[in-house]
């Protein structure tokens, strides 16, 4: 049924009760969502549940990364497009200082505000649908007294430790800003990106350190809000661990947009000044800016929650080990989501959290498939992938055809303006079954689904080919490319 690692524990055996008739006793450390989630499965499955959180329910997911980066970068997508309005025959009526570009300016106090207060409000659904459901929710910080034991410090300070004893423990703690000694974020001027919505006016010369998702996302958006914005990347390009194309296409248009894109260069101070921020990078060069965002990774949180000391294994970068049902080394012990490394992606934590449950309370379980994962980069245009990239493919030695067509060729894209982006897929020389794709576009995260669908049910190109899409749309690209790999393996 699932796959073992050499080292991980075994199932937890059903709770020994004398009676016969008590529930399994669970209890989640972490409320985002492979915490949340896990804990409503758990709940169905008809285990008594306690979930443990220390900030607030939905995590990092909801109250400071993924909500609220996708909220600003919501209004940053409306100044990008009304950037195409000129050529869509429409002028402006007055032109702003602060974003010449589209005549449109931002107020970043009410964009933040709103930011804010619909994290809050999807934090307070989460905890109702929770309650509502009968998990038993505690505010504070739990770590494990043993593998059978959660002792929790409740938030408020007033009330006493309380111990939760359990069959089965979710570790779903998550991950914080990772920080550098020599550029300490000070919350007002140096800055990670859990702190950007204090901000009440637009920087005007934001300086963003680290160019992977989290960078490159947040400087896109801030040059559309009409910032200045310098992106220091330490490698030759930015989004590194990307599609080439893909990430080609973004640099070129940050680079277009004025957005100034150090390659190479690492930064190894920033430190404010009297006026602003000041960013040394390794070599000597000082770049100055008003602002200074921090986007250098994550640290997962594991520490001083007594893992070691309850046998818990963490791997050399202080991640929980896990196999694909979420088990760690010791029986009993389930972690899922960001603390676990395996893929920092919101719905990834989700799934691993839901195996988890069905692994531990005797559900049948599918073990975790990364070859399937869809995920998108919310920059403009948005990179979406799904399944095999094409590194990983050169890497396994399969053998793959590929096609991408450029966007700037469908017909909707002309009638919508769209210039910049293509659809590239893969598939197996042989079989044609769909391997993996790219689409690089406005809302790829939408477009990419049908590539989804294909490979998670192992159509093939030819699949693809045959189905109809709506013309003009920008999917017909997609069937386009699939008709083009049929001619190439012919
Ligand atoms: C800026 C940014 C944007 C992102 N955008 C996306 C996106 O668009 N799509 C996507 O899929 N992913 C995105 N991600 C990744 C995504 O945020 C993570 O993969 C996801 O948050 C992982 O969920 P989690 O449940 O593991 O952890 P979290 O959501 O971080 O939740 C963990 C929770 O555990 C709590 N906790 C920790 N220790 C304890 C303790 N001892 N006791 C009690 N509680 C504790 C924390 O307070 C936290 O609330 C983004 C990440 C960043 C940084």
């Amino acid at each position: 049924m699932t796959a073992t690692t050499p080292g991980l524990a075994e199932p937890p055996t059903t709770p020994e009760v004398p009676d016969g008739r008590r529930s399994p006793r669970v209890v989640v450390v972490g409320g985002g969502p492979g915490g949340y989630e896990a804990a409503l499965v758990a709940r169905r499955a008809g285990a008594d549940v306690t979930l443990v959180e220390r900030q607030g329910l939905g995590g990092a997911t909801v109250l400071t990364d993924v909500v609220p980066s996708k909220t600003l970068i919501a209004t940053a997508e409306w100044m990008t497009i009304a950037d195409r309005a000129p050529e869509l025959g429409i002028r402006s009526l007055g032109q702003h200082a602060d974003s010449p570009a589209s005549g449109h300016q931002v107020l970043l106090d009410q964009v933040n505000e709103r930011v804010v207060r619909l994290a809050r409000a999807q934090s307070a659904d989460i905890r109702t649908r929770l309650v509502d459901e009968g998990v038993d929710v505690v505010d504070g910080t739990g770590r494990l007294d043993g593998p059978q034991c959660v002792v929790i410090t409740p938030s408020d300070g007033e009330a006493p430790e309380r111990r939760c004893d359990a069959d089965v423990v979710l570790l779903a703690t998550g991950s914080t800003p990772r920080t550098l000694p020599e550029a300490e974020p000070d919350g007002e001027r140096i800055l990670t990106w859990t702190q950007l919505y204090g901000l009440d006016t637009l920087p005007e010369r934001l300086i963003v350190v680290g160019s992977g998702v989290t960078g490159a996302e947040f400087a896109g958006a801030y040059r559309s809000l009409g910032s200045e914005v310098v992106l220091i990347s330490s490698r030759d390009r930015v989004l590194p661990g990307e599609d080439a194309d893909a990430a080609q296409v973004i640099e070129d248009v940050f680079r277009d947009r004025g957005m100034v894109v150090k390659g190479q260069s690492r930064a190894v101070s920033a430190r404010r000044t009297a006026t602003g921020v000041e960013v040394t990078l390794e070599g000597g060069e000082v770049v100055t800016g008003s602002h200074c965002l921090m986007a250098v990774g994550s640290v997962p949180s594991t520490q001083g929650i007594g893992l070691v000391e309850a046998g818990v294994r963490l791997t050399e970068r202080g991640h929980v080990d896990v196999d694909r049902v979420s088990r760690t080394s010791v029986r009993g012990v389930y972690a899922a989501g960001d603390c676990t490394g395996v893929l920092p992606l919101a719905s990834v934590a989700a799934m691993q959290g839901r195996i988890a449950m069905a692994h531990a309370l005797g559900d049948a379980v599918v073990p975790l498939d990364l070859e399937t994962v869809a995920a998108n980069i919310f920059t403009a245009p948005e990179i979406a992938t799904v399944g095999a990239s094409q590194a990983s493919l050169e890497e396994s030695g399969v053998r793959y055809v590929s096609t991408s067509l450029a966007l700037a060729r469908n017909p909707r894209a002309k009638m919508l303006g769209i210039k910049d982006g293509f659809v590239k897929i893969f598939a197996h020389a042989t079989t044609g079954i769909v391997l993996g794709g790219v689409v690089v576009a406005p809302r790829a995260g939408e477009l990419i689904f049908p590539l989804t669908l294909a490979v998670s049910h192992r159509l093939t190109a030819d699949d693809v080919a045959q189905s109809f899409t709506v013309y003009p749309s920008l999917s017909g690209s997609i069937a386009e490319v699939a008709r083009v790999l049929h001619q190439r393996r012919a």
